[in-house]
């Protein structure tokens, strides 16, 4: 592995760090590049994949299949509530969710087995701006301009 990349990842880590909530490669990626780093979506993608593995980082899907990163400061296992609309992430315990995949799991003669629970939605305040009910939510775009 490239052993000169390293100051690129330490950034990557430190603009990760800085973003609010979960964000994409894309998006940190546009970060960077305002910056005018040099670096690469590939790099950006490489190093957050390396966070994640390393615990360093909490990866998880979209809704859209997109992958989320954030810097995250609990270590071990744990669940997130996330605002789709402005990124605003809260770290949950779900101690029923535990149990009852533990359960499951044995239920059907797993061993070893792992869950990935995320819920999104929106948070009380863009809730309240949204006026939005809590069925039928239409999905916000909100992808970076340029
Ligand atoms: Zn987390
Ligand atoms: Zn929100
Ligand atoms: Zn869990």
């Amino acid at each position: 592995m490239a052993q000169r990349n390293t100051w690129q990842r330490e950034r990557v880590r430190e603009a990760l760090a800085d973003a609010r909530g979960f964000v994409s490669a894309q998006s940190l990626h546009a970060t960077l590049r305002d910056e005018n780093t040099g670096i690469g979506l590939a790099t950006v993608y490489r190093a957050l994949a390396g966070l994640a593995a390393q615990g360093g980082a909490d990866s998880l899907q979209s809704p859209d299949g997109e992958a989320l990163y954030r810097a995250c400061a609990s270590t071990g296992h744990h669940h997130h509530l996330i605002c789709r609309s402005c990124g605003l992430t809260v770290e949950i315990e779900a101690s029923d969710v535990e149990q009852w995949a533990k359960r499951t799991a044995e239920s059907h003669g797993f061993s070893a087995a792992e869950h990935i629970v995320d819920i999104f939605g929106l948070c009380a305040t863009c809730s309240a701006e949204h006026g939005a009910p809590a069925a039928g939510m239409k999905d916000v775009e909100e992808r970076d301009a340029d």
